[in-house]
């Protein structure tokens, strides 16, 4: 099947069956990776190889640390302010979907944070502009949603904090590692890993070192990132089956020629289902602003909603699966993640316009 969810979603086939022949006896080791300890020498090297490879990708610099959590974006909504903050401290949200406004909700607990710029009034159809955005003069960071899955708007550059000592943080779970990204621009970048780079169960942070150490006393130790640096993810039981399948793909983008061939890829795939919805002359329809609709989640509507259903039973019969959208907004959503292969997106396109013609 051509698998468009949003996430758990679909992964490298190569990765999968390298996978598949490790899963018994990894290099030889008589274990599965599922059965080795987090400190042995062969676990070590796996991580060490992820971590490495994560940093040739991103080309993450050396005042930056890398660390494979748990508990998803999620635990990392609360996890942010808790590690760059003090709770009088204000901080500020561009809020671009749904996800934006869950991490803003969490924060409100641990500091006071502010909406600076919201697109809830227009249902989430575009970003703010970089330049003139009015930040709050002492915010300790700003936070964004670089892709919000749900309402397939990306950022496609980044505002700078106003604050000299601000830092930005993006929430990058649904596009990273698929397009290059300049790391310094940040301060911190996290990404579930459960779209682009591996199983459910991983999630990667990128920090930079010096904002470590200023945690609030309150903060467990399973959020305090400084902990989780000192030890290399390994404080705890990392979640290493999850880490090993991340390195796996790692491995595979860098094979492909690293991130910007890999752009090169979600571009074109992109542009081909979005020329199709622009050229169906109304019958499918996508809300987002041209300017930024994402290269990884292509919501749209059928103009005569009450064929959806159909829309999508025969899509499932021809093996696109995964193809609603999110029960908030509805729809149709088609996920095309890094490891989306083109004949995917050419099959739907095709059953698209045929689809049409049926029933135009
Ligand atoms: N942020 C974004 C952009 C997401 O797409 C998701 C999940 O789909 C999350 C955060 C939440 O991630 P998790 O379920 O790993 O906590």
């Amino acid at each position: 099947v051509f698998n468009f969810a949003a996430g758990p979603a679909t992964l490298p086939e190569n990765v999968l069956l390298k996978a598949q022949s490790d899963l018994y006896n990894w290099h030889g080791s008589g274990m599965s990776v599922m059965e080795m300890s987090h400190r042995g020498r062969d676990f070590r090297s796996i991580i060490e190889k992820a971590e490495v490879d994560l940093r040739t990708l991103l080309n993450i610099p050396e005042n930056y640390a890398v660390l494979f959590l748990q508990g998803g974006a999620t635990t990392q909504f609360a996890a942010i302010p808790l590690n760059l903050c003090r709770p009088d401290d204000t901080v500020d949200y561009l809020v671009t979907g749904s996800w934006g406004d869950k991490a803003f909700k969490e924060a409100q607990k641990y500091c006071k944070p502010k909406v600076i710029w919201s697109g809830k009034s227009e249902k989430y159809v575009s970003v703010p502009l970089c330049d003139g955005l009015e930040q709050s003069a002492n915010a300790k960071y700003l936070h964004l949603c670089a892709n919000e899955t749900i309402y397939g708007v990306e950022f496609k550059d980044y505002p700078v904090p106003s604050n000299p000592s601000g830092v930005l943080v993006a929430d990058m779970s649904s596009n990273f590692c698929s397009k290059p990204v300049d790391v310094t621009e940040f301060g911190l970048i996290y990404a579930g890993a459960q779209k682009n780079v591996g199983p459910a169960g991983v999630c990667i942070v990128i920090v930079r070192k010096d904002l470590l150490g200023n945690a609030q006393e309150l903060t467990p130790v399973m959020l305090d990132y400084k902990i989780h640096a000192e030890n290399n993810s390994l404080y705890n039981t990392p979640p290493c089956f999850g880490i090993y399948m991340c390195g796996l793909v790692f491995e595979d983008l860098l094979k492909q020629g690293g991130l910007e061939e890999v752009e090169k890829k979600n571009k074109k795939k992109a542009g081909i289902l979005y020329n199709a919805i622009d050229e169906s002359t109304g019958f499918y329809k996508c809300p987002v602003e041209k300017s930024v609709r994402s290269l990884m989640n292509v919501p749209f509507t059928l103009e005569k909603s009450e064929l959806e259903a159909e829309f999508l039973r025969e899509a499932a019969k021809e093996k696109m699966v995964e193809l609603k959208g999110h029960r908030s907004v509805g729809g149709i959503r088609a996920s095309i993640y890094n490891a989306m292969p083109l004949d995917g997106v050419d099959k739907l396109v095709a059953f698209m316009k045929d689809f049409q013609s049926r029933h135009a």
